[in-house]
């Protein structure tokens, strides 16, 4: 089955997704794929620079990343649903990227907004933005909303994770069971 997770920067993601990687699962991470085609085109070079790029060429990367991505029967695809971008939320799942992926399953991370700041601030390896509390928490609502969206047009389920501090396990058990018991034990 095809799944696809998002959650906004700083909320565990890739840390839930590396218990799952772990687990023998298939995990494609959409940011990756969307960097490859961004490189080949000299849009970018790095991961943090392309919700700055033109809303045109985000969108035109996108389109082409899922096509990449559309390859994979059984994945995970770690992913946001929606992307800070200086001119408003970007949809990560626009009805093109739906329509070549057709996701069977919607799973959105979420964590406390003052756990992700924090999480934030000590995060040396990448460039997140240094959004207020306030900002944290209206973008995980966004976010989710986003991800309900998705679930209507698509007729596939939205799962809602939290990942706590320290339960990381927790949370990537949660998701294993939920694939596990949608798809008969495959993967
Ligand atoms: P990440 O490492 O998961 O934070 O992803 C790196 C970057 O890839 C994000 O900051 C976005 O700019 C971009 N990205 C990832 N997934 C999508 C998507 N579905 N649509 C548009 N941009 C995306
Ligand atoms: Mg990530």
């Amino acid at each position: 089955m095809k799944v696809i997770i998002g959650g906004i920067p700083g909320v565990g993601k890739t840390t839930v997704l590396e218990e799952l990687l772990k687990d023998g699962f298939r995990v494609e991470n959409y940011g990756d794929a969307m960097l490859k085609e961004a490189i080949v085109r000299d849009y970018a070079k790095s991961r943090d620079e392309l919700r700055k790029l033109p809303v045109v060429k985000q969108k035109e990367i996108q389109a082409l990343a899922a096509e990449k991505l559309a390859q994979f029967k059984d994945v995970i695809i770690d992913t946001h649903f929606s992307v800070n971008t200086e001119g408003g939320y970007l949809p990560g799942l626009p009805v093109n990227v739906l329509d070549t992926l057709h996701p069977d399953l919607f799973i959105s991370i979420e964590a406390d907004p003052l756990e992700i700041f924090e999480r934030r601030k000590n995060d040396p390896r990448r460039k997140r933005d240094k959004d207020s509390l306030e900002k944290i928490r209206s973008h995980m609502e966004a976010n989710r909303e986003y991800g309900i969206t998705y679930s209507a047009m698509t007729g596939s389920p939205l799962l809602v994770v939290m990942n706590e501090n320290g339960k990381v396990k927790e949370a990537s058990f949660k998701i294993i069971s939920v694939i596990r018991s949608n798809d008969g034990g495959g993967q």
